[in-house]
């Protein structure tokens, strides 16, 4: 497996490797079987697979993890190598952001709700660096994960809209035993902390099963769930929305269409975000 660090070495890793498909994997690095689970699907495409690992700056707002970050770049080869990367490339901010910067990639209205709300500027950070990754590694696929599913539309609708010759495929969320979706952001979990972060996977099963059960509407679900499950936990958001443009349904109407339960919480200072997808005919 080849470590790549600079924009020439991914050059010459594709001059070498002309004709295979390629399979981009975007991580933050910190892996865990979430990570790993793509690393599977880009497996299977038979091509050749990078997994890049870059914890990019300009996703993170002022006031948030940046520094703290999980960073274990040693491990994180290891199981890139395990898992039947080709190559990892492991730029520096040097390397993806030398000198003064112009250019920005925006989605628009995709980003209006779920965490685009609270986190103003951090798809603009996404879509900016995986375009840039994009041009850079230009694969043929890119795999991401539905964890992030408001991502993972982003970047769907970016590719659309501006032409790259990319298919996008999207990974199944990995949960540990319990039901708690794989983050890297778990480490910071006391164990207390991930015994009560459990509920959020309730609250979320208890909407989508409720929804399919037709008698209550969003609001009714929503005041629901917070009542038996989220009482320790502080919401930043949580709704049902329209899985097709990700636009918050109507509170009082029967639910109904390709829906996705969604949210953020914070489990003592720790931010973890849920969904569950489903379909009401
Ligand atoms: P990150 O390193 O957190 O930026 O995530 C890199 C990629 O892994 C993204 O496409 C995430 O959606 C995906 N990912 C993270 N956690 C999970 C999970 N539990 N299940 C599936 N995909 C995941």
């Amino acid at each position: 497996m080849e470590i790549l660090r600079t924009i020439k070495e991914v050059r010459e890793f594709k001059r070498a490797n002309r004709d295979a498909p390629l399979v981009l994997v975007p991580t933050m690095g910190a892996l865990h079987e979430g990570h790993t689970s793509l690393m599977k699907i880009g497996k299977a495409l038979k091509g050749k697979m990078i997994v890049s690992i870059y914890v990019n700056p300009l996703q993170f707002g002022p006031d948030e993890d940046l520094d703290n970050y999980p960073r274990q770049q040693k491990e994180d080869i290891e199981i890139c190598r395990s898992d039947g990367a080709a190559a990892v490339f492991l730029p520096d901010d040097e390397v993806m952001y030398p000198g003064e910067r112009f250019t920005a990639v925006r989605v628009g209205s995709l980003q209006d709700h779920l965490c685009g709300a609270g986190r103003p500027g951090h798809f603009d950070g996404v879509t900016t660096v995986v375009a840039k990754l994009f041009n850079i590694i230009e694969p043929t696929h890119a795999v991401f994960g539905l964890k992030d599913f408001q991502q993972y539309m982003i970047i769907k609708k970016m590719v659309e809209d501006l032409d790259f010759p990319i298919e996008i495929i999207g990974g199944e969320i990995i949960r540990e035993a319990g039901g708690l979706a794989m983050s890297s952001r778990n480490k910071y979990l006391s164990p207390e902390e991930r015994k009560r972060a459990l509920n959020i996977n309730l609250a979320l099963t208890y909407i989508a099963e409720g929804s399919a059960d037709g008698k209550l509407s969003a609001d009714a679900l929503i005041s629901d769930a917070i009542a038996k499950y989220l009482s320790g936990i502080r919401i930043d958001y949580l709704d049902i929305y329209d899985s097709k443009n990700l636009k918050p349904v109507p509170r009082d109407l029967p639910l109904k269409g390709d829906l996705v339960a969604a949210g953020a919480f914070f489990v003592g200072s720790t931010r973890l975000i849920d969904n569950m997808r489903y379909t009401i005919r």
